[in-house]
């Protein structure tokens, strides 16, 4: 529920309104336009509120209800875009970051020289999984703690803040230094370990499950901060459809929806989508075009012998080629003003709700 405040409305009125509002268990946002005041009621409003009494309030000019069922990630409870910051590398609000490394930690030299590469590259954050979820239990899992060891050890080497993948919260404490924890595709909703990363301060990278709706993306992102924890990016990273020419179907719409919807951050890994090392570069452009805040993309040393999804992932030579057209493309996009503005106003949230 959304309330619009009158135009005379005082400090005490909004303290009191506070207070009739946590009184029952809600919370409220409070929204200062320039002559108005709009405040957002997160929780169950419909039983816990009656429309009436709140209506009877001198100082409410306008009641409206928001159907969408996720309010902490909405776009209407928080105009501005949310910039996360992972040890540093900032993603969001016209901050545009570029993750890259490998699929997995297979050694110490390759992922200090995958680092060195990609750091050289212009990547903000190294990439890379020590805990990997194969469809086949035969496959190479990762190293899994040693894994992370090695990771930690290319951040020291090169400065990179880092983002992993974690599969279960049990392995909570081994990721205490890692700068953005991913949950991968296959773990969107394992509303547990989500409820649990909420009550870290970590920020999470929080991947776009198989078949996953972008409503029920938002809901996955929502229960990580309905547990206190809003340092969240949101990764499209391919869905599954009836094609099968590339390993899933990248949804570059997602971008633009998102950014309707919600503040927080988007980034595509074109890597995951396609399947395709020479798909790559080419949607990571596109990507960019449509306004994506950050990249998450493979890159290996050698790809043909890489331990998992070598032929999705790109070399050193490669990425930096990637790197540059990104930024021209960016470049372009925004000298041409192509892509609309993200944040709305707490002005446009006051109008949409009085007409
Ligand atoms: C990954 O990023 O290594 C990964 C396993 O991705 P996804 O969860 O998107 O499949
Ligand atoms: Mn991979």
């Amino acid at each position: 529920m959304i309330l619009i405040l009158k135009a005379d409305t005082t400090k005490s009125d909004i303290a009191d309104l506070k207070n009739r509002l946590e009184a029952r268990g809600l919370r409220p946002v409070i929204m200062e336009g320039a002559e108005k005041v709009a405040v957002g009621i997160i929780g169950e409003t419909r039983s816990h509120l009656p429309a009436d009494q709140i209506q009877a309030l001198p100082y409410v000019e306008t009641i409206r209800r928001v159907s969408d069922p996720y309010k902490l990630a909405n776009r209407v409870f928080h105009p501005e875009d949310t910039v996360v910051d992972a040890g540093g590398a900032l993603t969001g609000g016209g901050n545009f970051s570029l993750m890259a490394g490998p699929c997995s930690i297979e050694s110490r030299e390759q992922i200090v020289e995958v680092a060195k590469a990609v750091k050289a590259a212009g990547a903000t954050m190294l990439r890379g999984g020590a805990f990997k979820p194969r469809t086949s239990p035969y496959d190479f899992q990762g190293l899994r703690g040693e894994g992370l060891k090695l990771m930690l050890e290319a951040k020291r080497e090169t400065g990179l803040p880092i983002v992993t993948e974690i599969m279960s919260i049990d392995h909570l404490p081994l990721f205490e230094d890692v700068d953005m924890i991913q949950v991968g595709a296959r773990s969107m909703q394992n509303f547990e370990m989500l409820k649990e990363l909420g009550k870290t301060k970590k920020p999470i990278l929080l991947k776009r499950g198989l078949s996953a709706t972008i409503k029920e993306l938002l809901m996955a992102a929502e229960y990580i901060m309905a547990s206190g924890n809003d340092q969240i990016v949101l990764c499209e990273r391919g869905i599954r459809t009836y094609e099968t020419a590339t390993r899933n179907t990248l949804d570059l719409s997602a971008i633009a929806v998102l950014h309707e919807r919600t503040h927080l951050p988007v980034v595509i890994d074109p890597s995951h989508a396609t399947g395709v090392a020479r798909y790559v570069p080419s949607m990571a452009a596109a990507a960019a075009a449509a306004g994506c805040d950050g990249l998450m993309i493979e890159v290996h040393n050698n790809p043909a012998a890489a331990l998992c999804d070598g032929p999705q992932s790109i070399t050193p030579d490669e990425f930096v080629k990637v790197v540059r057209t990104v930024k021209a493309v960016r470049a372009a996009v925004s000298s041409a003003n192509a892509i609309q503005a993200k944040p709305i106003s707490v002005e446009q949230v006051i109008r949409a709700c009085a007409s």
